[in-house]
């Protein structure tokens, strides 16, 4: 999509600091980190949110579970959160789907 964010970063026209990538997914810091560790795990196809899963494109969000696993296997995180907000309430602010993996510190549940 042309006008969005996470799509220019996937792409490489926007600049961040890159985990992971490969030919369905992007994995990079986030900008305001609310954990030690904190990332983010993108498609590079455009997915507005998790409300546009379906059955033409669930095979890329399969994909970015097994990269969450092994990156953090990589990254030695023993306990880590993964979280995905979709809409305003929820607290989405970028519309493309991306799933958050925290780590490092104690987490409160239920989340706020
Ligand atoms: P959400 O609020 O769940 O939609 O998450 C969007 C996340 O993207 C927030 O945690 C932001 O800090 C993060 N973010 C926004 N812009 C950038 C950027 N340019 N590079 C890295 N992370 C970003």
């Amino acid at each position: 999509m042309s006008d969005c964010l996470f799509c220019k970063i996937a792409a490489g026209e926007i600049p961040s600091n890159k985990v992971y990538e490969d030919a369905l997914c992007y994995a990079f810091y986030d900008i305001a980190p609310q954990a030690p560790t904190h990332f983010l795990v993108i498609p590079k196809v455009h997915i507005g949110s998790v409300s546009e899963i379906d059955g033409t494109n669930s095979g890329v969000v399969a994909h970015i579970f097994e990269v969450i696993a092994k990156l953090a296997g990589d990254l030695g995180l023993t306990s880590y959160r993964v979280v995905s907000n979709i809409g305003e309430q929820a607290g989405q602010s970028v519309l493309h789907l991306h799933f958050h993996v925290l780590s490092g510190r104690d987490m409160t549940w239920p989340p706020g």
